[in-house]
């Protein structure tokens, strides 16, 4: 018995053995791939702006001097928007790199979640100008422990989302609330909305849907950042549709402290 039983063994270790190779090698298969559609993506990312602003200086350069002060100008604003965008391209991976490699320690602290959105949303308005936005929270809502930075860093990327998206004239809303334990923020906007296949790996690195608009500037970047930041500080965001009408809605929930703060809730 005993020897029928220890060659039973033998042939399942055997398979579990077989079964890990096949997934290690799976595994190894599929980091390869996303190792060089990663590097393809931000190769791609780098080169556009890099190749506006090379085309920009070098025609200012050669001929400049010949140009009307006007189309001197569009080529200049060509080369501080481009940088801009490389700025903020190399910005998002740098805040990638830091949630994933565990470095992106919140900076936690209790605040009241509205004057975090006032904040989001004058930085937003600075440079998006067709959209309104509608802010709806209650002055009576109880404060949160987040960190100020990250979170309006995670608005100003739901707003400037909805911006993109939304068609322009279009009213992007921003209501919050408590309960069951939890405060929660929703940054709803006017737009196509998004399909439901792709409501979950909208937040997935790089993930940009099929058919959004190519035009539109985009990394596929910024809702990955947002799911990083908020679930460092404790939370969740999550997305879906209107049903009252085409639009995207982006919920998040942050837990609420306990009735009685810890002192250090209270610095
Ligand atoms: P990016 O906007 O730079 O492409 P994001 O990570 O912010 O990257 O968004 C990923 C994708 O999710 C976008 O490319 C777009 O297809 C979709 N998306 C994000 N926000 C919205 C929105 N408010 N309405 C419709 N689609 C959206």
């Amino acid at each position: 018995l005993f020897d029928a039983l220890a060659d039973q063994a033998a042939i399942a270790i055997e398979r579990i053995e077989l079964v890990a190779d096949v997934d290690r090698a799976r595994l190894a298969a599929e980091a390869d791939r996303l190792r060089s559609a990663l590097l393809t993506s931000i190769s791609h990312d780098l080169k556009t702006p890099l190749a506006a602003i090379m085309g920009a200086a070098g025609t200012l350069r050669d001929y400049g001097g010949s140009l009307p002060a006007s189309d001197q100008a569009d080529l200049l604003a060509t080369v501080v928007d481009e940088a801009e965008r490389l700025n903020r391209f190399i910005g998002n991976l740098l805040d990638m790199t830091r949630i994933e490699s565990g470095a992106m320690i919140p900076n936690a602290s209790l605040h009241y979640v509205g004057d975090i959105v006032g904040a989001a949303v004058r930085r937003a308005t600075k440079i998006l100008t067709n959209h309104s936005i509608v802010v709806d929270i209650p002055s009576a809502l109880p404060m949160v422990k987040l960190d100020a930075v990250l979170f309006e860093q995670v608005l100003f990327n739901l707003i400037d989302n909805a911006a993109k998206y939304a068609p322009p004239g279009s009213t992007i809303r921003i209501q919050g609330w408590a309960d069951g334990g939890f405060l929660s923020l929703e940054v709803i906007d006017e737009g196509p909305g998004i399909p439901p296949a792709d409501l979950e790996r909208i937040f997935d690195i790089f993930y940009r849907v099929a058919k959004t608009d190519r035009v539109l500037a985009g990394t596929g970047l910024g809702l990955t950042i947002c799911r990083g930041f908020v679930e460092a500080m404790g939370g969740t965001i999550t997305a879906m549709n209107r049903s009252d009408r085409s639009g995207a809605i982006f919920l998040i929930r942050l837990p609420l402290p306990s009735e009685t703060p810890e002192m250090d809730d209270l610095r």
